[in-house]
């Protein structure tokens, strides 16, 4: 059998049969954001890692070695974000292409990281360092904490739910495409670092689980209707998904309008925009916008779940419902 017949999730959820966990203070092993883990009554421990390597994750004609650093971390605190944990600390594994890496390089890789962990709480905890060979490899673990009846998993969807997602989508993909394209203009700062140096939305998830506000959560990280999938598919619900209310930044539209034919299938596909996208009842709405007016950024309802939709529907802007694939990046399939 190849990889490519079984995809990454596919491959995910053959080793998650075949291994599943078996001491009962593992509350979630394989499946969600992080995972976690009843240590003594009322703490939980939450773990999660994700990895970058050169070629795939990142191009180092594109970025450098302080937004490389500040985008490792970044990538794996959006997952503690998700569960609503506090993050503590991380460990960082390095694969270095000695030849080609220098010293001055790391250095400011290191800068970024810790400039990203100074401002969340986080600190660096140990690692692993070796020779890389073709490709600088980062591997990023991090540990956060919980309390016992506070996590959020991406299981807990609930039909009737109101959908929400934070900040703006698409951003991230744009930038990408810009950077690739090698177009640099004015303007375009923001939509670009949204790609380079993501901002996880520690605080965001944080609040939410502390308000006890949504039922189930997931991070954007492969695209809305990716992540969607796996939110609805593990709730056992379905979703609509109303195209208009999708949140565009300004930037985005302006930049998108000059060099993005399809605009809505970037921001419902494109990967890397480590914003949240959570599950609420109704009564929680008013909760919700205040709580997107203390934190002075947009959490925006984006739609429904419901047990009556199989999968994911998106309404147009002519009010027409429509099927759609949830594809998003599958690192064997698109990789
Ligand atoms: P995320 O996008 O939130 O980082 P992933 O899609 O990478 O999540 O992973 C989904 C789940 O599968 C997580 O619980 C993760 O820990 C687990 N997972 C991913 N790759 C492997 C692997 N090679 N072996 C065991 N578990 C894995
Ligand atoms: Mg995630």
């Amino acid at each position: 059998m190849k990889l490519s017949d079984l995809g990454e999730f596919g491959f995910i959820d053959r080793i998650a049969r075949k291994y599943p966990t078996k001491n009962p203070s593992i509350l979630k092993g394989i499946g969600d954001d992080s995972a976690v883990i009843s240590l003594s009554e009322g703490l939980i421990v939450l773990l999660s890692t994700d990895q970058l390597i050169e070629g795939f994750h990142f191009n180092l004609e594109i970025t450098d070695g302080w937004k490389l650093g500040w985008k490792s971390l970044a990538v794996n605190l959006s997952d503690i974000a998700a569960m609503g944990g506090v993050p503590i600390g991380f460990c960082l594994s390095l694969g270095i292409p000695s030849q080609r890496i220098s010293i001055e390089f790391l250095d400011d890789f290191y800068k970024g990281i810790t400039s990203l962990g100074e401002r969340t709480g986080v600190e660096l905890l140990g690692g692993d360092t070796s020779e890389g060979g073709e490709r600088l490899t980062i591997s990023v673990s991090v540990l956060g904490k919980a309390s016992q009846g506070k996590v959020i998993y991406r299981q807990g969807g609930k039909d009737g739910d109101n959908l929400y997602v934070t900040g703006y989508l698409g951003d991230a993909a744009l930038g990408l495409k810009l950077l690739k394209k090698g177009v640099y203009k004015k303007g375009m700062e923001n939509i670009i670092n949204r790609h380079l140096c993501p901002e996880p939305r520690t605080r965001t998830g944080q609040l939410l689980a502390e308000r006890g506000i949504p039922n189930a959560m997931i991070d954007i990280s492969d695209g809305l209707l990716a992540d969607l999938n796996h939110l609805v598919n593990q709730s056992g619900v379905g979703a609509e998904v109303n195209l208009c209310l999708l949140p565009l930044s300004t930037e985005f539209r302006a930049w998108a309008a000059v060099y993005e034919p399809n605009p809505i299938n970037l921001a419902l596909r494109g990967g890397e925009d480590y914003e949240l996208l959570f599950s609420a009842s109704p009564e929680k709405s008013e909760e919700v916008d205040r709580l997107s007016k203390e934190l002075s950024y947009p959490i925006t309802y984006i739609g429904k779940l419901s047990r009556k939709i199989k999968g994911i529907v998106v309404k147009d802007e002519k009010g027409k419902i429509k099927e759609v694939q949830p594809l998003g990046f599958d690192h064997f399939r698109d990789g």
